[in-house]
């Protein structure tokens, strides 16, 4: 962020105000085992602003989750949001946790438990949790379902949009759960139109195959690409002919991982950064492309389903070689756009086609896009900076008007 206000004419105030987080909340609560013992979990909400509008942002569960990186993951969400102008500000919660750890029922008692305990520091109009890693479209109902019984109301149905997320027949939005992958989806066909390549045969590799990773591997196959290789958190596989992604998807769900799909070889986990493509999409957790990945890549795009998976060190060798990247905020923001279209259907009463979805998420994507890239070329920076630039812009631009209370 810092670089990018270097082209920019940012108030000194607003850059200080933009590098920390408005609030941090921590809370220690306990949770009934189903053996009948109770263990205390750490749950985090980060708000860190919002100058555009409501907190926004997802709640992680992960056994890696911790206060840094949960404060960092709120302010990209700020600069999603101005990027692709949903009038939402940005957060970040979670959990240090292995979901896959504790059984249905303990996951749902310890869902509701966080929501319980983040009390009025969530609400609809004020700081509105989503899925992320760890956590789905099952976890949001209760979660909303916690949070509509704990406010004693009785105009309980208006608010549900206080989570998005949420499964079709409790209030979420069609096209949410293939929101992210889309929305990436509409960044390679801008990308591919800008230099001409052809999506078809075209080859990709994909770290992750959960939501992310899954929904837009399918949705490249559907346009002719061929996925090469795929990395979890249980190996790497990888087949030159093509794997087939919706057969993946498939065994994944049954599985929890790609290791021992017959549709493709193991490979070593090294190996899998050195696999022949034109796309690679980091769909996992941060920090992944470092400068050691980013010298092997074969690549000439690199897309960001993940939020932060490439460090500093891995930019610049990739910028050096050549290679474009679509960072994080542009790439996977298709998911905080339909977050809004059901936050916006919840409002309303409104339950919209998956077409009208498409069809607005793909209008917002492109045009962010073009924002993104004209501010690139006309600069010569690269596409983060440039992203970033045309966020930070916007949040500058509330602040020089609104000013600063009292
Ligand atoms: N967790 C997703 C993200 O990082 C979605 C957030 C949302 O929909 O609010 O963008």
């Amino acid at each position: 962020m810092q670089k990018a206000m270097e082209h920019l004419d940012v108030a000194p105030h607003v850059r200080a105000i933009l590098a920390e987080p408005r609030n941090e909340l921590i809370v220690n609560f306990p949770v009934r085992m189903d053996n009948g013992e109770y263990k205390l979990f750490t749950g985090y909400r980060i708000q860190h602003n919002n100058m555009l509008g409501p907190y926004k942002g997802g709640l992680r569960f992960h056994p890696e989750v911790t206060l840094e990186e949960v404060k960092a993951l709120a302010s990209v969400m700020t600069v999603k949001c101005a990027l692709v102008q949903v009038p939402f500000g940005g957060a970040k919660g979670g959990i240090s946790m292995s979901p896959g750890d504790y059984s249905r029922d303990e996951l749902e008692r310890i869902s509701r438990r966080f929501v319980h305990d983040l009390g009025n520091n969530i609400g609809p109009e004020y700081d509105i949790p989503a899925p992320d890693v760890g956590t789905n479209s099952q976890i949001m109902v209760w979660m909303m379902d916690t949070y509509l019984n704990t406010h004693s109301r009785k105009d309980k149905n208006a608010h549900k949009g206080v989570v998005t997320g949420k499964t079709l027949s409790s209030g979420g939005s069609r096209g949410r759960s293939k929101a992210t992958g889309q929305g990436a989806v509409y960044c390679i066909q801008e990308w591919a139109s800008e230099h001409n390549v052809r999506l078809e045969g075209c080859r990709y590799i994909v770290q992750g195959f959960g939501n992310v990773g899954s929904k837009t591997a399918i949705l490249l196959e559907k346009l002719g690409a061929k996925l090469v290789g795929v990395q979890d958190h249980t190996g790497s596989i990888a087949f030159a002919d093509g794997i087939s992604a919706s057969g993946l998807a498939e065994y994944v769900a049954e599985h929890r991982g790609v290791a021992g799909f017959a549709g493709a070889q193991p490979i070593d986990n090294d190996a899998f950064w050195d696999l022949d493509c034109e796309i690679c999409i980091p769909a996992a957790l941060e920090a992944q492309i470092n400068s050691a990945v980013a010298r092997r890549l074969r690549c000439k795009l690199v897309v960001e389903g993940a939020n932060g998976p490439t460090t500093l060190g891995g930019e610049a060798v990739l910028q050096e070689r050549g290679v474009e990247v679509i960072p994080d905020l542009m790439a996977n923001a298709g998911g905080v756009v339909v977050s809004y279209f059901e936050w916006l259907q919840n409002k309303r009463t409104e339950s919209w086609p998956l077409e009208k979805v498409d069809a607005r998420l793909g209008q917002m994507m492109r045009q962010a896009y073009k924002e993104m890239r004209t501010f690139a070329i006309e600069r010569g920076v690269d596409n983060r900076t440039a992203a970033l630039a045309v966020a930070i812009q916007r949040i500058n631009q509330v602040y020089l008007e609104r000013g600063i209370f009292p």
